[in-house]
């Protein structure tokens, strides 16, 4: 079965609303497994409208519209509707009596042009609104399905979810389910080139690679006639990718990488210290977003100056002097030195330059230090990142994340 989505409505294409209706019914098609090939945007005018709803059923089984069931001269819906059916319409007798005693409940006089929305295609069927006066409507014509919903939001989700779901799932074959696998330390064109063979052969389930800022998001989507089934189609081709992605796949779904981070401290009974220069504190307001990061996360602090880090971490002037605020020796004593302070398992440190300014020829905007110290030693990394200040530190913060992750499993 073939869907499409018209909404209606002159301030779509103007850019004075988002198409959020569009975006709400596309997911819950998904859910039912319903496919939608087509989503159209049409503004409020008698002859588009037909058009558009003409097209639609050429090409479709389904037709949902959004929007244009109001009482005034441009709510063109049910007309447009009409128009492309070559149907009239006839007053829905009950809807007329409800839209006038809800009228008379608020004591205001019922205008002629609310009439409008008791009036409904010949053949159609209502769909209750309980949060405003027109009703939906439901209609088989040509041996297609039309469901017209009201625009606003808070109207239309209820009315999709209980009238309108039900009826689609009761004549739904199949489901759709999806898991999204996250992915680090690879970018979206390698999980392409690693996972060819099961890209160019992938039928059922399907997979589709997401670039996400600093991340990759593969989400695999399997069609089937139960919810059961889905899982173990879905959990096959899972372990089919966990086979070649390994340890770059570092969660599933919702879960964000500092909770996978935190979940494995806690896990592994450990504890966490963090001494921060270039990230300014991003590293332990990520850790500290996780519900529960009090029990592995012991303190974070922002050593931005060389005094700070001196002062704070016990790095030598000498090492400063040296090598320089952005080096693998300060990374390293400032890792060692926030872990001693703190007195925790793990004690992780990141120096570098995010820009714009500060880099030079031998140290570069990007270049980023990361050291970590746990069971009595001490690890860096040098690492470089492109982008501008904002990239570069979200970049290094997923770095730092990842490398306690390996570190921990
Ligand atoms: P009403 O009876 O309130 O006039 P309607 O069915 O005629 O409802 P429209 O007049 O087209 O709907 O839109 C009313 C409001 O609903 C818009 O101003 C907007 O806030 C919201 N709306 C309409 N279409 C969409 C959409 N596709 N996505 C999100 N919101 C929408």
């Amino acid at each position: 079965m073939r869907c499409e989505i018209v909404a209606i409505g002159t301030e779509l294409l103007l850019g004075n609303i988002l198409n959020t209706n569009a975006k709400y019914l596309s997911e819950k098609l998904a859910e039912l497994g319903i496919d939608l090939y087509y989503q159209t945007v049409v503004g409020d005018n008698l002859s588009r409208v037909s058009d558009t709803f003409r097209k639609a059923m050429e090409r479709s089984d389904i037709v949902i519209a959004t929007g244009g069931l109001g009482p005034t001269d441009d709510d063109l819906t049910k007309e447009g509707l009409c128009h492309a059916l070559n149907i009239g319409m006839s007053v829905h007798e009950q809807t007329l009596a409800k839209i006038e005693s809800f009228f008379k409940s608020i004591n205001r006089p019922m205008a002629e042009c609310n009439k409008k929305q008791a009036y409904i295609p010949e053949g159609a069927q209502i769909i209750e609104n309980n949060n405003g006066t027109a009703p939906g409507i439901l209609l088989k014509a040509k041996a297609k399905l039309f469901v017209l919903l009201p625009g606003p939001p808070n109207e239309l989700y209820p009315m999709f979810e209980n009238s309108v779901y039900p009826y689609l799932k009761g004549n739904a074959k199949y489901l759709l389910k999806s898991r999204m696998l996250r992915i680090v330390s690879v970018g979206e064109s390698t999980v392409q080139e690693q996972l060819k063979d099961i890209f160019d052969n992938q039928t059922n389930p399907t997979i589709a690679p997401y670039a996400k800022s600093g991340e990759v998001h593969l989400r695999i989507t399997a069609k089937a006639e139960s919810e059961d089934l889905a899982d173990v189609m879905i959990n096959e081709m899972e372990s089919k990718v966990r086979n070649i992605l390994g340890d770059n796949i570092y969660g599933c779904d919702q879960e964000s990488l500092e909770a996978v981070v935190i979940k494995l401290l806690q896990n592994k009974n450990k504890t966490i210290s963090l001494a921060e220069s270039c990230t300014g504190g991003l590293i332990s307001q990520r850790l500290t977003s996780v519900p529960g990061a009090s029990k592995c996360f012991m303190n974070g602090i922002v050593t931005y100056s060389n005094e700070a880090k001196q002062k704070f971490l016990g790095v030598n002037e000498a090492t400063l002097r040296k090598h320089g605020a952005v080096s693998s020796e300060t990374a390293y004593e400032m890792a060692e030195g926030i872990r001693k302070v703190s007195g925790t398992d793990i004690g992780l440190s990141i120096t570098g330059i995010a820009g714009p300014d500060g880099g030079t020829a031998e140290k570069p905007v990007g270049l980023c230090y990361i050291g970590i110290s746990y069971d009595e030693k001490v690890e860096t990394y040098k690492l470089m990142f492109g982008g501008n200040r904002e990239k570069i530190r979200w970049n290094s913060s997923i770095k730092a994340l990842d490398i306690v992750r390996r570190i921990i499993i």
